[in-house]
């Protein structure tokens, strides 16, 4: 059995698949082909990892094959930086489009020409009502539109006009062109929608060609007929555009006939998912740019540490369906940990440092000692880490006058260093404010491993840094981007922004191996979270992003849902 028929076969997993797998079994459709289309008017997010992981995954599955279309109908939004991170972003998520890239823009000659159809037909026409005309025209919700003066203009005068709209005569606005459907329809889409609208803009691909440029509406079916897409599958605000995107299907003679379907969009809680408001973010200088590691961007999310392979298991985890929902970001953390509790190897590093002396140790002695990397995986093997008289530990680790229920070091006290030995705090000194910046310990040498042949126990096991071969780093801890689940509606959503989700530690240390963990693997710091190195590392400055603390909140937040 092919894996087509295996996942025919298998059926049932969405209602998407399952429309796929019976237009296969019934023949309807020999080959599916999908694609991703997306405006190269910003960076993709998250919601978007949600329609590439259908679009190509469902592609994967039956045998088919998925494009990556630009839908670049629109100059003044459109940027070349634009589409290289999204062909970059759809990479990483480990999907490809083989040859089968295409741009919108590289049918403008035959949207124009079909456009030229539809005015020979009679069923397009050219009007000069002011834009405002033009929505006081269209009527609302409730009540039915008006026909244009201009909608009973003959073929002939209306194709003139448009050619010379073509041809640069007309200043911006001051012409569209617009299907001829129905005024009165229930269904605003279909009042006369405009179809082509003059922008004396160059366009990243087309340059000087073009002063007049398809909508996205008429653009983006034909798109679909042109390239043989099979399943045209969108979000469901499409939904009330299908039957527009049909009749254009209808009265133009395109090469195939592309259905559509409809599912929810992907919303997080915490954050915004809409180009619209992240460029709000990026060029107010709310955040450090599309990629800050803040941002539901796929670059953020990547920049942060978190795995495609995370990404890809939560889309899949979160399903298709047809009921608009807001998954909790608690739940995209959950499934992140859990690929990285499995495959992030173990470090450690001390991000608030307090000094440790080892007054029994010698002077200028030091050694290595053995550490595992990661106790889910024996294959990762074991490393060796410095030791020496001088350790940095964590400040947080360390109590002069402990409460009843801390195990961790204080006076007199004896706690184990992690796979290494047990200390005891001898000493404390403090500065003339009172606080405390170094302590005393002596160490038994017998415990060397973690473990006391007399077999006495400690409480606490806390992790260290040696100083003289500790990597010094810049560590970036984050908090959720909107302090509230659902930001504020609108324009004013910027004022839900977390005054506190970056929080910048200039003075912490890492151990020497450190230095090796690559850009987009995170690793684990013992008893602190996942941490990945950020792109902003030079040789001589160590910058690290904390991708998340070792604390899952899913159940908690789960258990009040
Ligand atoms: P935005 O509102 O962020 O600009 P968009 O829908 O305008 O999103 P497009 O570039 O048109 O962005 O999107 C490309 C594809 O991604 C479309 O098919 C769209 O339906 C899908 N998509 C966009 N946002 C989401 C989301 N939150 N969940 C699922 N799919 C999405
Ligand atoms: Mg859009």
């Amino acid at each position: 059995m092919s894996n087509t028929e295996a996942a025919i076969d298998e059926g049932a997993r969405d209602f998407i698949r399952n429309i796929i797998a019976s237009d296969l079994k019934d023949g309807r459709v020999e080959t599916v082909v999908t694609r991703f289309p997306p405006e190269p008017n910003g960076y993709l997010h998250i919601g978007h990892a949600k329609s590439i992981c259908l679009n190509f995954g469902v592609a994967q599955e039956f045998g088919g094959r998925c494009h990556l279309r630009l839908d670049d109908t629109n100059p003044t939004k459109e940027e070349q930086e634009y589409i290289e991170s999204i062909k970059e972003d759809v990479r990483w998520l480990g999907f490809d489009w083989g040859e089968h890239l295409y741009f919108a823009s590289d049918n403008f000659e035959q949207l124009y020409a079909w456009a030229e159809h539809l005015v020979k037909e009679g069923k397009a026409y050219v009007d000069d009502l002011s834009p405002e005309e033009i929505r006081e025209y269209r009527g609302t919700l409730t009540e039915p539109g008006r026909n244009s003066p201009h909608r009973d203009r003959t073929a002939e005068e209306n194709l003139d006009l448009f050619r010379r709209m073509r041809s640069g005569e007309f200043p911006d606005a001051s012409h569209v062109l617009r299907a001829k459907i129905d005024m009165s329809s229930g269904n605003i889409n279909l009042r006369d929608p405009i179809i082509y609208r003059i922008l004396h803009v160059a366009h990243p691909r087309t340059g000087g060609d073009w002063c007049i440029y398809p909508t996205y509406d008429f653009a983006h079916g034909q798109s679909d007929a042109i390239e043989h897409i099979t399943h045209s599958l969108c979000t469901l605000e499409f939904a009330d555009h299908r039957p527009l995107y049909d009749w254009f299907i209808e009265h133009l003679p395109v090469p195939s006939r592309p259905r559509q379907y409809e599912f929810s969009r992907l919303n997080l809680t915490h954050t915004v998912l809409s180009k619209r408001r992240l460029i709000q973010l990026v060029e107010g200088g709310h955040v450090r740019g599309w990629d800050d590691p803040r941002m539901p961007t796929i670059s953020g999310l990547r920049r942060r540490g978190i795995l495609a392979s995370a990404i890809r298991d939560f889309v899949q985890r979160v399903g298709i369906t047809k009921s608009d929902n807001v998954v909790e970001l608690a739940y995209l953390e959950h499934c992140a940990r859990d690929i990285m509790n499995k495959t992030a190897e173990r470090r450690m590093a001390v991000l608030n440092p307090l000094k440790v002396t080892i007054e029994n140790y010698p002077e200028d002695g030091s050694e290595e000692l053995e550490a595992i990397n990661n106790p889910n995986d024996e294959s990762a093997g074991t490393r060796l880490v410095p030791f020496s008289r001088k350790l940095y530990i964590e400040r947080e680790d360390f109590m002069e006058e402990p409460p009843r229920k801390f195990f961790r070091l204080a006076p007199g006290r004896e706690v184990r260093l992690r796979y290494a030995y047990f200390i005891t705090c001898t000493d404390v000194i403090k500065d003339d404010a009172g606080e405390v910046i170094e302590l005393i310990c002596t160490y038994d040498p017998e415990t060397r491993g973690g473990n006391a042949p007399d077999g006495r126990k400690v409480k606490g096991t806390i992790h260290w840094v040696s100083v003289p071969h500790a990597i010094p780093a810049e560590v970036r801890l984050y908090d959720t981007l909107f302090t509230d689940e659902e930001p504020p509606l609108g324009d004013g959503f910027l004022k839900g922004l977390n005054e506190n989700s970056l929080t910048v530690l200039d003075n912490c240390h890492v151990e020497p191996s450190v230095v090796d963990v690559k850009s987009g693997e995170p690793v684990q710091f013992e008893r602190l979270g996942y941490f990945a190195r950020d792109p902003d590392t030079t040789p001589g400055h160590l910058v690290l992003n904390r991708t998340m603390t070792l604390r899952d909140s899913w159940a908690k937040v789960k258990a009040k849902g």
